[in-house]
């Protein structure tokens, strides 16, 4: 299954690049963002779900264990863990859990396996290879 994982390739390439997750971590395109995540660089992360740290980079990467099921696993861990289902109800968790699952697919399918990603708010887009 396509998945988006951590990577440090490219890192340092954008001046602002940051990179506290663990290499080849599960991460997800949504996070929430303070006031001013242009200069705190929260818009430009991708919430790895095993750290709970973030990253400018990530990759799409083909992982033949994972599934719908043990990516959702992974996105509701990562999420109860943070403390963002506290508040919800059963019906809000799943439905949140399921807009991770959307985004991480969307992006997936846009791109070929191998591609690093960056993002900036809702957008997701391909990081130019260096020559
Ligand atoms: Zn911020």
């Amino acid at each position: 299954m396509k998945v988006l994982v951590a990577t440090h390739e490219s890192q340092g390439a954008h001046p602002d690049d940051y990179c506290a997750t663990l290499e080849g971590e599960l991460v997800t395109t949504l996070g929430s963002e303070c006031c001013s995540p242009d200069m705190c660089g929260c818009g430009r992360g991708f919430p790895g779900l095993a750290s709970s740290m973030a990253t400018t980079t990530a990759m799409v990467a083909d992982l033949p264990h994972m599934n719908p099921d043990t990516l959702a696993g992974a996105v509701r861990d990562s999420l109860e863990r943070g403390g963002w289902l506290g508040y919800l109800d059963p019906a809000e968790q799943d439905e949140l859990v399921a807009d991770h699952l959307i985004e991480i697919r969307e992006v997936c399918s846009a791109f070929p396996i191998g591609t690093i990603v960056c993002r900036s708010g809702s957008r997701v887009f391909p990081r130019p290879r260096a020559a």
